[in-house]
């Protein structure tokens, strides 16, 4: 216990401080968060935000892939606030039900591709994919097949924190011996990552190569025995990797030849992001299963995941009528959140969001393209507003300059001095900015990344690591 705090509002080194002291941080190194604790944010609207001493920033990290609509919405605060009033809570265990919830649910099953009509409300992407992965036994065991349980992913992927998303996951620092992982029933595939195909390689030998990395595996392993695939359309926090043409749909054909269900993970890639209410269809030509996702779902206004699987499932799952479906959370279809799922939906059409992220998305690759000629950057690469730079020692063996070199996070600490958030993830500096973001706003987010990236490019010299 601590001496209690005055009621006062507390000054933006007190705020520091109290974070620093008992704050456990989720993706934290804590040696460095010890010392140099945390950026203490105050207030956000539209793109930027301003931290606890009102410096402001633009946002082009968007929160963590999420703020499509932008913060700072009085609307949006307000159907919180009136939901909040009429019903704060109730759950949706068995057989009951609130009006947010049934609502959003339709408006999910409107915006999906295809058969997917059936949606389970989770507390985030995590729990959406949690679910979706221990639904790929449930429906197998419905179907009589209860060996058909083990699960494809890919290296490099990431979807989410809870044992079971993190061990289909595997971005490799990740994988801490600290923490353990399930890996029994869970294979996984390369990273389909042109920018790091072998030397040589066409990027159709390269697609090729991959899908018969799948098909061998499923010969090895057997098809009686596999019962999902797992994938992100474009990995996200791996890295920004957008797989090479015709890819995604020829693994879901061959997910389709063995009774294989496709987990299309669209915390990130849906809800705008690609300009499309969801990328598996419209982008890639894919009909998955289920979709997992959360984040642009609400736009981080208050958290909310949403698995929404297909009435084929759905029609094997129920079919004898006396099964328990056991998974679900206690804020599953919770009121307000689905509420803001609704409002934010309403944003989004009435404002032509999606179409604007795709006009204004294909203005952001093209501003930023032109940061591979600088002669840090590796690879520019992604789509829409979900794009990321990638920093080399040696553009033409692309080999990653070493940890101590720390290039990522100094051109992000270089950028945020500028008044940019940009994400520091490995050699990768990421942008995934609200859908509302403007052309005005684009090229301060290029002309101040360019200048600290030529910056950081310059202390690397000076250092020797170049
Ligand atoms: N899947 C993907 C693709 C993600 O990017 C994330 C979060 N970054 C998750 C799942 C997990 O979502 P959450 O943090 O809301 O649990």
């Amino acid at each position: 216990m601590t001496a209690p705090m005055a009621l006062a509002r507390p000054s933006p080194n007190a705020l520091w401080e109290m974070d620093r002291r008992h704050s456990l941080h989720p993706w934290t190194n804590f040696g460095p968060f010890e010392r140099e604790g945390s950026l203490v944010i105050s207030r956000g609207e539209g793109c930027y935000l301003w931290d606890a001493e009102g410096r402001q920033y633009l946002d082009a990290v968007g929160g963590l892939w999420c703020t499509n609509i932008g913060l700072g919405r009085k609307e949006m605060a307000q159907a919180i606030a009136e939901q909040a009033e009429r019903l704060a809570f109730s759950n949706t265990f068995v057989d009951v039900t609130n009006d947010p919830s049934a609502r959003l649910a339709l408006r999910l099953a409107e915006l999906a591709p295809g058969d997917l009509n059936r949606v389970m409300f989770t507390t985030g992407g995590s729990t959406a994919v949690d679910t979706a992965v221990r639904t790929v036994a449930y429906y197998q065991t419905c179907m009589g097949r209860p060996e058909k349980t083990d699960i494809v992913a890919r290296d490099y992927s990431y979807h989410g924190s809870t044992y079971l998303a993190q061990s289909v996951g595997k971005r490799p620092g990740d994988r801490v011996p600290e923490f353990r992982y399930k890996e029994e029933g869970i294979h996984h595939l390369s990273v389909p990552n042109p920018y790091r195909r072998p030397e040589g390689m066409s990027e159709a030998a390269f697609c090729d190569a991959l899908v018969a990395e799948f098909e061998a595996l499923i010969a090895r392993v057997g098809a009686d025995r596999i019962g999902g695939f797992i994938a992100e359309p474009i990995q996200a926090s791996g890295g920004v990797i957008v797989p090479p043409e015709g890819y995604l749909r020829r693994i879901w054909e061959v997910c389709q030849r063995h009774d294989i269900l496709f987990i299309a993970d669209e915390v990130v890639t849906s809800f705008g992001r690609l300009g499309h209410w969801f990328a598996s269809w419209d982008l890639f030509g894919v009909q998955p299963d289920m979709i997992c996702t959360a984040k642009g779902l609400t736009s981080g206004y208050v958290p909310l995941g949403a698995l929404i699987l297909s009435d084929r499932m759905w029609e094997a799952m129920a079919a004898d009528g006396s099964r328990w479906f056991t998974a679900g959370f206690t804020y599953s279809g919770h009121p307000v959140s689905c509420a803001a799922g609704l409002k934010n939906i309403d944003i989004m059409e009435r404002e032509g969001l999606l179409a604007h992220a795709d006009r204004v998305g294909g203005y952001f690759e093209a501003r930023m393209a032109a940061l591979a000629d600088l002669p840090l950057i590796g690879d520019v690469r992604g789509r829409r507003l979900m794009l990321c730079v990638e920093s080399v020692a040696d553009k033409a063996t692309k080999a990653v300059l070493p940890d101590e070199a720390n290039e990522s996070k100094r051109i992000s600490n270089a950028a945020e001095a500028m008044g940019l958030l940009v994400r520091p993830m490995g050699h990768l500096n990421v942008m995934s900015p609200p859908l509302v973001i403007t052309e005005a706003q684009v090229d301060f987010i290029a002309e101040t990344l360019e200048r600290a990236i030529v910056q950081v490019t310059d202390e690397l010299v000076r250092e020797g690591f170049r």
